[in-house]
Order: structure tokens, then sequence, then C-alpha cells
């Protein structure tokens, strides 16, 4: 176990969209960078694998089919990861939502972007005692 090309800690991403296709790129997209990525397809899969462990960052699709974006984020709370809200209509992006969000994207989000969104608004719940 000697790999010293990347940092030790890998984040760990959630990603919340309906869309299969779009959780398969991120996905990609986040691994090439040295994210571990957890993907989930509906809002119940997301507060699931929330209470299990928790992410550095959340991507979250505002079109979800069982639950609102919103009711997500509430279900997050204040002392949650950071959560990045992502659409493709840029409107909707622009309302008021029912928790403090780290940022919004507007599809389509290539790597560069994406992986921008990640060194920004990522919050270790781990090794971060100098924060
Ligand atoms: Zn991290």
């Amino acid at each position: 176990m000697t790999e010293f090309a990347r940092p030790a800690h890998h984040h760990r991403i959630l990603v919340v969209d309906d869309y299969e296709p779009l959780r398969e790129a991120f996905k990609r997209m986040l691994e090439t960078d040295g994210c571990s990525v957890q993907p989930a397809g509906t809002g119940f899969e997301a507060l699931t694998a929330l209470g299990e462990e928790r992410p550095c960052l959340v991507f979250l699709d505002l079109a979800l089919p069982d639950m609102t974006a919103q009711h997500v984020l509430q279900s997050i709370g204040p002392e949650g990861p950071p959560v990045v809200l992502i659409s493709g209509d840029a409107e909707s992006l622009a309302g008021a939502f029912s928790r403090a969000i780290a940022g919004t994207l507007v599809k389509p989000i290539d790597r560069t972007t994406l992986a921008a969104a990640v060194a920004r608004h990522a919050r270790c719940a781990v090794a971060t005692s100098a924060a």
C-alpha cells in the first residue's frame, strides 16, 4: 500500500440524481480525480446513504422522483455536509431553499467544473481539526 501519487484522503462524494447516465458520468469524472463516489437515484436512497456515512460533499439534483430537493435539504440539516444543487434549468436554481447551500451548477457539467466545485466546497468529516 504505497501510493504517493494521490493524497491520503479521497473525498467521499454523494451524487443524487434520478438520471442514471448523469450519475455514471459524475462517478467517472470524480473517480478520475481520486474521489470515491456514492450514487443515489432517489431522495430516499440519498437519506439512507447519508445516515450510513457522512460524505465530504453532496451533489443534489433539484428534480427527484420521490421527494423534493427541499425536503432532502431539510433532512440533511444545518450540521450536515455541504450541498451543491444541480439542475438543467438555471432559473429553478435561483429560488430560496430550506437550508443553506454551498453552490449551484447548471447542466451540462464538465469535469473541470465538477473538480472545481469539489475543491471549493468539499468539507471533510475527518482530518479537519485545523479548520
Ligand atoms: Zn474529503
